[in-house]
């Protein structure tokens, strides 16, 4: 299990170090890894770790599925947009692994989103042979 602590709203981390050292910490050569966040208000995907491109996602989230726009759920809770970010963008990836690694292609880093922080939040990681 990898814990974060997350330090604003929206905030994206890159936890494929954490990752890594989990899944070469293992005795799994060949498998799978599932990468998976226990929360309704988060999600991970795979993608490229630069600056600009994690300031143009939070952009287009906030336009895609803006806060406040007469959601049902802000009448209990006031975080409807931050789960339906959350449904779009998924709350699980599954990476191979490959002669005892991370099979990730050049570029491809694996990134937890914080969508209604700050908070401390839980992902957990499966290592899977097969
Ligand atoms: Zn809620």
């Amino acid at each position: 299990m990898i814990e974060i602590r997350t330090s604003k709203r929206i905030e994206i981390v890159d936890i494929t170090d954490d990752v890594r050292r989990i899944v070469e910490g293992s005795d799994v050569e060949e498998g799978i890894a599932v990468v998976y966040t226990r929360h309704t208000t988060t999600a991970i995907i795979i993608n490229e770790n630069e600056h600009g491109l994690k300031e143009d996602v939070i952009s287009i989230l906030e336009k895609l599925i803006p806060s406040h726009a007469g959601y049902m759920h802000d009448r209990v809770d006031d975080n409807a947009d931050s789960h339906l970010r959350a449904i779009f963008l998924g709350n699980s990836v599954v990476i191979p692994i490959t002669n005892g690694k991370l099979d990730l292609g050049t570029w491809q880093r694996i990134l937890f989103i914080e969508l209604d922080g700050p908070r401390t939040r839980k992902v957990i990681v499966k290592v899977v042979p097969c």
